[in-house]
């Protein structure tokens, strides 16, 4: 029988698996660089090396979606939100296109997520993460091995 869905922890497993994509696609490289202590490239595992988001990540069409997640480091990522408008401006400036789309998505009415919503998350990140080739040593070592098996599963 399948298990019963619990949101909060599969929550969890999402976002390990959105900061994962992000970091891995971003080559765990800050993108954003206007801090003047950014750290530039970090390892895997640093917790310097931040899933950072664009428009708040409080809404779940927006929490894990690639157009509105940016890999950067701790300083850039406290100057982001020390500074929203030169953030804003700044991402406006270099991904004109994301920007345009994210504001789409923001403008329309936040709804309830069922589980259907939450796996269909998943499937997208996990195919993400499999074309990108994430390594699942890079994750807390608490979810490697699920990992590991959803992206085996995935062939
Ligand atoms: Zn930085």
């Amino acid at each position: 029988m399948a298990k019963k869905f619990k949101k909060k922890p599969f929550r969890d497993w999402l976002d390990t698996l959105a900061r994962i994509v992000v970091k891995t696609d971003d080559n765990f490289t800050c993108q954003i660089q206007q801090s003047p202590n950014c750290a530039g490239q970090m390892l895997p595992l640093d917790k310097n090396c931040q899933w950072c988001h664009i428009k708040s990540r409080s809404r779940n069409d927006l929490r894990w979606h690639c157009l509105n997640n940016i890999t950067g480091c701790g300083q850039c990522h406290q100057w982001g939100h020390a500074n929203p408008n030169d953030f804003g401006v700044w991402f406006a400036k270099t991904y004109p296109k994301r920007q345009e789309i994210i504001n789409l998505i923001a403008q329309q009415h936040p709804h309830t997520w069922y589980e259907g919503e939450y796996k269909a998350v998943e499937l997208s990140l996990l195919t993400e993460a499999k074309r990108i080739g994430v390594d699942y040593m890079n994750i807390p070592e608490r979810f490697r091995m699920r990992l590991k098996r959803k992206l085996e599963e995935l062939r």
